[in-house]
């Protein structure tokens, strides 16, 4: 759990970051940022800050914070039915750097590291640098993981519909 303290912090943060990136949002969208650690209660190093701008039951579009060397754990989206493959994502550099790791030939050296895990928390490590302006898209049920650098990062993501 984040205490309500370090929640505020952490907001504060990511709220600067809209600011660099230039992406103007609402009082209330400011209120409904989520601050996601995936219960592993290291926010600086294993998190994200997360708008929603829309989710729909075939559209979904956020804008996801990271702050210095954050890192959103490895996952893939499997399908969910006959009639849905899973999720695709398209993650889009607005501000800083991010680096996304994804299936594929293991990048000779990389530029990050995963943080400390247990073994096997990360298995995938071809490495994707985007820059602001560049994007990449992930199809459904691939595995993937993604870093910001030293700056921190603001990616645009457009998906699917989110389940997460
Ligand atoms: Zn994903």
């Amino acid at each position: 759990m984040i205490s309500s303290e370090k929640r505020a912090d952490i907001l504060q943060k990511a709220l600067k970051y809209f600011e660099k990136a230039n992406i103007t949002i609402t009082g209330d969208e400011k209120k409904r940022i989520e601050i996601a650690d995936f219960g592993l209660n290291e926010i600086e190093k294993t998190g994200l800050e997360i708008l929603t701008y829309v989710n729909t039951d075939r559209v979904c579009a956020k804008e996801l914070v990271m702050l210095p060397n954050q890192t959103c754990p490895e996952h893939r989206h499997p399908p969910i039915d006959n009639n849905d493959p899973g999720k695709e994502e398209t993650f889009r550099c607005r501000y800083g750097k991010v680096y996304l790791y994804v299936e594929g030939e293991t990048t000779a050296n990389p530029t990050t590291q995963p943080p400390e895990a247990p073994a096997g928390s990360y298995t995938v490590f071809h490495e994707i640098e985007l820059n602001p302006g560049e994007q990449y898209t992930l199809y459904p049920n691939t595995k993937h993981w993604f870093k910001s650098g030293n700056d921190g990062a603001v990616v645009s993501e457009f998906s699917t519909k989110s389940r997460d």
